[in-house]
């Protein structure tokens, strides 16, 4: 039975349901449209980086959602629970259905403690701490590491945001360096990955800051399992011939003791531990017929790359962090997704095709890698790890270098524009 009938709903009112509930309004006063999702507050999750390193207020990254609901938009403040495709419903928690003429899909990712064998117990307690998930323990636990190591890492899942546990550790050298720490503070950063940033320009200037900082860099390094009660966190090599054993940088006499167990197994004891959590797409998705049921994107809402379309269902678009898209998930990748969705859907509506592939998203997203206190570069690509750079700022700077400006940026233009412009449909 159909409670309500909207012409868009939207699910979750994070940066992207905001966004493209913004850009409707804008464009079409009248449309009906809802938001679903309970949350009180909204958080402005990039600057949780520098609440980690105590250069910026937590309580100043977060805002009553009720704020940045579009006026005119119904706000409907509970769990998405089913996504009918085949009959245009969605049913909530309390059991209520909605229908819709057009779906937007964009619950956010799940960060899922569980999925790595010892988290639970320890996470954000027993210096195990995340700017994912509390920054401000993060920041206590940085004040109080005076010697030994310093292990920054992440689960071998999609992340949001990909370079936050690499910002983080530079922050943290920095941190130790500026407090006379460096000699006492070993700061270890271990990654799945082969290289330290998929683009080469920005990966060049990332491996400078690695050995200005005298860290140990380690590749391949699949973390599996956290012992709390030992501080060592559990590592598997995931490529195991002999080159992988070379790809270590500052590290030659094994002073962090690190030992290699069995054939592939490493164990690293840490002092202080930081990382990403496992995150997986919301249960809502992947339970759903919208997400990908095989393959490395399985349970990940299925998207057309460009148009941001369901393949399978016309009117359902996703976008933002629970989509299956080749590029990195960030709020700046939502800055450019948005538009593309809002424009197909108005298009749809007036009978007309939606924009070409050709002329719908192209991969954008963006990251600002955070080196120290005061420098930042900012690493901007699109799909296939080709760099791209916005026209104006490249003009002035060069990004792949650490600016200053950059950092002001990060710190005060970066939040100014989300919650003035991007979250009001005008950026
Ligand atoms: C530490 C950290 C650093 C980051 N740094 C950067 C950065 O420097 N630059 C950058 O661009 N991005 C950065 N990001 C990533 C960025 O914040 C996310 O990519 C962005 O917020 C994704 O938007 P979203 O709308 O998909 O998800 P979110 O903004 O997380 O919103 C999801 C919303 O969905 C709601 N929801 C969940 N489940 C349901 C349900 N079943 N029903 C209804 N509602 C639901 C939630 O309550 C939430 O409001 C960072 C993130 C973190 C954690």
């Amino acid at each position: 039975m159909k409670d309500k009938q909207y012409q868009v709903v939207i699910i979750g009112g994070g940066t992207a349901g905001i966004t493209v509930a913004s850009k409707l309004k804008r464009k079409k006063l009248n449309l009906k449209v809802a938001i679903i999702d309970p949350t009180e507050h909204h958080y402005y999750q990039p600057v949780w980086t520098l609440v980690g390193a105590g250069a910026f207020n937590m309580q100043d990254t977060i805002r009553p959602e009720k704020d940045y609901i579009p006026k005119g938009v119904d706000w409907i403040k509970e769990y998405a629970e089913d996504i009918d495709p085949e009959n245009n419903l969605v049913t909530i928690k309390n059991g209520d259905k909605y229908s819709y003429d057009y779906l937007v899909v964009a619950p956010g990712i799940k960060i899922d403690l569980s999925l790595l064998d010892g988290l639970t117990e320890t996470m954000d307690k027993n210096n195990v701490c995340s700017n994912y998930t509390n920054p401000e323990y993060t920041w206590e636990v940085l004040q109080k590491t005076k010697k030994g190591v310093a292990l920054f890492t992440q689960a071998p899942t999609p992340i949001k945001c990909g370079g936050a546990p690499q910002k983080t550790a530079y922050l943290s050298a920095d941190y130790f360096r500026k407090n006379g720490l460096a000699k006492d503070v070993k700061t270890v950063l271990a990654l799945p990955g082969s290289v330290i940033f998929g683009v080469k320009e920005f990966a060049d200037t990332l491996m400078q800051v690695v050995y200005r900082y005298g860290m140990i860099l380690k590749f391949y390094h699949k973390l599996t399992k956290i012992d709390a009660v030992n501080k060592v966190a559990h590592f598997t090599l995931t490529a195991t011939d002999e080159s992988n054993c070379i790809i270590t940088v500052n590290d030659d006499d094994n002073v962090i003791h690190e030992e290699i167990v069995g054939e592939a197994k490493v164990t690293i004891p840490y002092d202080m531990l930081h990382l990403a959590p496992p995150q997986t797409a919301p249960d809502l998705v992947s339970k759903s017929l919208l997400a990908h049921k095989e393959g490395v994107n399985k349970g990940w809402m299925k998207v057309n790359q460009f148009t941001m379309q369901s393949p399978d269902y016309f009117n359902v678009f996703g976008l933002g962090d629970s989509a299956a898209l080749p590029t990195a998930k960030t709020g700046a990748a939502v800055r450019k997704q948005a538009p593309v969705i809002v424009e197909n859907i108005l298009r749809l509506m007036d009978s007309k095709d939606i924009l070409p592939e050709s002329k719908g998203y192209n991969g954008y997203s963006s990251c600002p890698l955070v080196t120290g206190y005061g420098k930042m570069l900012l690493a901007e690509f699109g799909y296939g790890n080709k760099r791209m750079s916005d026209s104006l700022l490249s003009t002035f700077v060069d990004t792949t270098k650490e600016q200053y400006s950059m950092w002001l940026l990060k710190k005060y233009g970066l939040p100014i524009l989300y919650w003035n412009f991007m979250l009001r449909g005008k950026a």
